[in-house]
């Protein structure tokens, strides 16, 4: 299948599957992955300034200042050329607008716009029972497949752990946080493009839902009701 979407955005509340649909997508079509969580978790466990100072944002489940995230951003567009599947960003209004200004005056602007949704209790299942690995980011459902913190990464062996926002406490504010925050984004791009804005039920198969991501990349699938 060949893309006919090069410029991507998955929105969605933590644990709605962005990454792994994002890292799927991006094997599947070539299309360059980020996510500004990802950059910023590199940065921390690398210890630059940039890391340490994300860190005190994330791990109380906050999100880090604007120009923070547009800082991380920038530098990754500016060694990935215009194809992107941005999954973590934008995730405030302000970033939104920012990206917007940047991408018209490159005169690249974004094609499809992707909505994860999920419910707040199916979020809440998924985050407490998340094992992240630690060397390669993939994350597993700890109850569904038998894992532990400590054990090792089925994909590259690296250690299981817990990420320091995946406790009850910061997860209550992260929810907090992306209502407040991340959620007016929806809107925002709902309201400024709806041709190309399209919501998915994140609480399905990732088999199922792949395929359907899979179709709007390729321009084949019609909004679902
Ligand atoms: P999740 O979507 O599961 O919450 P992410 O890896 O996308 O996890 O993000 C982890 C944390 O990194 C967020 O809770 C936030 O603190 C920070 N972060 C990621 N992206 C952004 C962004 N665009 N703006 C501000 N903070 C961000």
């Amino acid at each position: 299948m060949k893309a006919s979407k090069q410029r991507i955005l998955l929105l969605g509340p933590p644990a709605s599957g962005k990454g792994t649909q994002a890292d799927h997508l991006s094997r599947a079509f070539g299309i360059p992955h980020v996510s500004t969580g990802a950059l910023l978790r590199s940065e921390c466990a690398r210890g630059t300034p940039l890391g340490i100072e994300a860190d005190s944002w994330t791990s109380r489940g906050l999100l880090v200042p604007d120009e923070l995230a547009v800082r991380v951003i920038t530098a990754w567009m500016a060694g990935n050329g215009p194809r992107f599947l941005f999954d973590g960003f934008p995730r405030t209004t302000g970033q939104a607008e920012h990206l917007d200004k940047a991408l018209d005056a490159a005169k690249t602007p974004i094609e499809l716009v992707i909505f994860l949704d999920l419910s707040e209790e199916e979020i809440r299942r998924r985050i407490l029972d998340r094992l992240t690995c630690a060397a390669c980011g993939t994350t597993f459902g700890g109850s569904l497949h038998g894992m532990k913190i400590g054990d090792a990464c089925p994909s590259c062996g690296g250690d299981l752990i817990r990420r320091n926002d995946d406790t009850e406490e910061a997860l209550t504010e992260r929810l907090r946080v992306y209502r407040e925050s991340t959620l007016p984004v929806v809107t925002y791009y709902q309201d400024k493009a709806p041709g190309i804005f399209h919501k998915i039920n994140a609480g399905e198969e990732s088999d199922t839902i792949f395929k359907k991501l899979s179709a709007l990349v390729c321009g084949e699938m019609q909004k679902e009701k």
